[in-house]
């Protein structure tokens, strides 16, 4: 999963940066609207942290082009406008969430990992997918309760399926959800991570869509056993 934070704040900035970090995502952080706006744009970002009073392009206008140019991405606004009609306004630009500064760090993180999930269409904190379980709280993975120890970017590429299970992600779209945008990009190393993730987890958890992707898919329930 990787996010944008659009923060002027230099040291906010940074403090974002390592607590998202450390929570497994890979981060991209824009220190004023337009820079904000062009990633928001272009990029593909599982959630966006968004200030409003930034230079060059306030954070409003971002969200509300954003919208009107079709980007759907979850949005939390996180500002030091508190006032009722600030967050009214910022929920109908476009934004999923509303945080005042100051804040936690924690509940800062739990809702963004609430609006990523939802995004993808899940409920419940923890994801599974057969005997692979990941929660999203902890960022922890066991499969058949076993835990499992995982790199940082296999937790990304596994994280990003179990978000999509069932669908097929190229690695095209797979790098570009685990990686932030200055890091050297090189999707034959999803094959690597793919590989080390079947070792890891059972080689029949993540299937190989020939020419098109991978996808992780529950295994089919057993025919003709249960009644109903
Ligand atoms: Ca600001």
């Amino acid at each position: 999963m990787r996010l944008l934070v659009v923060e002027d704040d230099r040291a906010l900035a940074g403090q974002l940066a390592a607590a998202l970090g450390a929570a497994g995502y890979a981060v991209d952080c824009a220190a004023d609207g337009e820079e904000g706006h062009f990633l928001g744009d272009t990029e593909p970002y599982d959630a966006v942290v968004l200030d409003l009073g930034l230079p060059r392009l306030d954070g409003l206008t971002v969200l509300r082009r954003w919208r009107a140019g079709g980007r759907t991405m979850p949005v939390l606004i996180l500002t030091a406008r508190d006032r009722w009609h600030d967050k009214v306004e910022g929920i109908d630009a476009g934004a999923d969430d509303y945080l005042a500064k100051p804040f936690r760090m924690e509940e800062l993180l739990a809702r963004l990992r609430a609006l990523i999930r939802r995004a993808r269409g899940h409920a419940a904190p923890e994801l599974a997918c057969g005997p692979v379980r990941l929660d999203t709280r902890s960022g922890r993975v066991s499969v058949d309760g076993t835990p499992v120890a995982l790199s940082t970017q296999e937790f990304r590429v596994l994280s990003y399926l179990m978000h999509r299970q069932g669908e097929v992600v190229s690695r095209t779209e797979l790098t570009e959800h685990i990686y932030a945008q200055d890091f050297d990009r090189d999707s034959n190393t999803i094959e690597v991570f793919v590989g080390r993730l079947r070792r890891k987890l059972g080689a029949d958890v993540i299937e190989t869509v020939r020419g098109r992707g991978y996808r992780l898919r529950p295994p089919e329930p057993a025919a003709g056993g249960a009644d109903g």
